[in-house]
């Protein structure tokens, strides 16, 4: 499965809104920003299980920056979409939603926001939705996976 994680309030935290990986003042110097607890391993399973992992972002961040932040964790993904080419795709496809995963050829999405899961079920695609404080939000992703590959295989 082509499976994305949004960034913001999802895997890089918007102030204290869950724990991180520890970020050592010299790496946060160089534009490294502290990413949740536990997202490493997360991934690194799920591309182990036969995924393909990707970033789908709202966010202007450059996608350069984004691959280097995460390397600094020892992720890679393999596909970045970052706001910039978002805005382009989707104003070429008319589509007026924020994100639309099924543009990328993503199977399923996971966000931490409720208006991407309105447009989920306007738009016909998956996700995933992970509260910001949600402690076991690893389980909660793998269990709706196991849910879902059924349905979609
Ligand atoms: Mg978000």
């Amino acid at each position: 499965m082509n499976i994305s994680f949004d960034l913001d309030s999802t895997l890089i935290p918007n102030g204290k809104e869950f724990e991180t990986e520890k970020l050592g003042g010299f790496a946060r110097l160089f534009g490294i920003e502290e990413i949740r607890k536990g997202t490493a391993e997360l991934i690194t399973e799920l591309q182990n299980q036969g995924n393909k992992v990707h970033i789908y972002t709202t966010s202007f961040r450059t996608k350069g920056k984004i691959r280097r932040i995460l390397k600094y964790y020892g992720i890679k993904v393999d596909r970045i979409v970052n706001q910039e080419e978002n805005q382009h795709v989707l104003k070429s496809r008319n589509i007026n939603a924020s994100k639309y995963p099924t543009a990328f050829g993503f199977d399923i999405h996971i966000d931490d926001s409720k208006g991407i899961e309105m447009e989920s079920e306007r738009y016909n695609f998956r996700v995933i939705i992970v509260e910001p404080t949600d402690k076991n939000w690893i389980d909660k992703i793998k269990n709706e996976l196991k849910t879902l590959h059924g349905a979609i295989d």
